[in-house]
């Protein structure tokens, strides 16, 4: 009582000092977001964001599903950050050229035309009713109600959600750049469609707070969180892959040893880079070097050495 009537008279003051906490926090989570790159998608993941414009502006993307993430991931990735450094191998430039020499026998010759490549092959594994075809983009929402068996994989030191019927690839693939000398780590896997809607929404509330109408403030809110059902992180088959010298998700990731190896070996475990620096008026996402997305180890060979996107393979391959 006492309280709320001190605030009607010093109106301005208690604006002022609402500014001010407005600001603190805004100032907190950016610099936990600088200094805490798994956070799940800290900076740049327009995989996330993009979609509800359906423009690959970078400004958007800043913002991604940051805001719904940080709140309660921030200390576990700052425990994690400061895991991965210690523990986890750096990368090296050997590393880089060792990868080459591993598992990239499945990889079709490339003197074969690609419909002698795929006639060789199971084609029926190209159906677009395969689970590991589900495509998600803004275009295209993840169907109402879609489930998947769930599975935990630890990374940077703490448990990461992904689709069960990738969850030993995506293993395997950490295991072999460990073998090779190159770590990756984890920053984002599974998202909930709900947790997204309630950031979504907790971000729209805070535009009517300001005085916008509800219409006003969907459309702000829309230009800075994905509209929920739009990220491929909800599918549980998206997975975004740092390293511990290099926790930025931004596009100078594709400089990383982590990177080149992954380039060169992800489709053998069935993952691509899903949103290629040339692709990006196709996907509507901007460049991800650390994106990488689980389709199959048969339709990831032939992405990665066409250097495709999904949306292309899906129209050129797709049954
Ligand atoms: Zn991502």
């Amino acid at each position: 009582m006492a309280k709320r009537s001190k605030k009607k008279n010093s109106a301005s003051a208690g604006g002022f000092l609402f500014g001010i906490i407005l600001i603190g926090v805004l100032a907190v989570t950016a610099i936990a977001l600088l200094k805490n790159s798994e956070s799940e998608d800290p900076v740049p993941d327009g995989s996330d964001v993009v979609h509800n414009t359906q423009t690959a502006s970078s400004t958007e993307t800043g913002t991604d599903e940051t805001d719904q993430k940080t709140t309660d991931q921030i200390s576990s990735a700052t425990q994690s950050s400061s895991d991965s450094k210690t523990d986890k191998v750096t990368d090296t430039d050997s590393a880089t050229s060792s990868s080459k020499n591993t598992g990239t026998s499945s990889t079709p010759p490339t003197d074969n035309t690609r419909e002698e490549y795929v006639s060789k092959n199971d084609t029926a594994s190209f159906a677009k009713d395969q689970w590991y075809m589900l495509l998600a983009n803004p275009d295209n929402p993840v169907p109402e109600g879609y489930t998947f068996e769930q599975a935990k994989i630890k990374s940077a030191g703490r448990d990461w959600i992904v689709d069960a019927r990738c969850a030993e690839d995506l293993k395997a693939m950490i295991a072999a750049a460990k073998a090779d000398g190159v770590s990756l780590i984890l920053c984002s896997a599974y998202r909930t469609i709900e947790r997204q809607t309630t950031n979504f929404n907790n971000k729209m509330q805070e535009y009517i707070n300001k005085g916008k109408t509800e219409e006003e403030a969907r459309a702000i809110t829309a230009t800075i969180i994905a509209v929920p059902g739009t990220s491929e992180h909800h599918t549980g088959m998206a997975v975004d892959i740092v390293t511990p010298s290099y926790q930025s998700l931004n596009a100078g990731f594709d400089k990383t040893a982590a990177y080149k190896w992954l380039e060169a070996n992800c489709a053998e475990f069935g993952f691509v880079l899903r949103y290629r620096e040339d692709k990006q008026h196709i996907t509507k996402i901007i460049y991800e070097p650390w994106h990488y997305r689980y389709v199959g180890k048969q339709a990831a060979t032939i992405m990665m050495e066409e250097k495709i996107s999904f949306e292309e393979f899906l129209d050129k391959y797709g049954a």
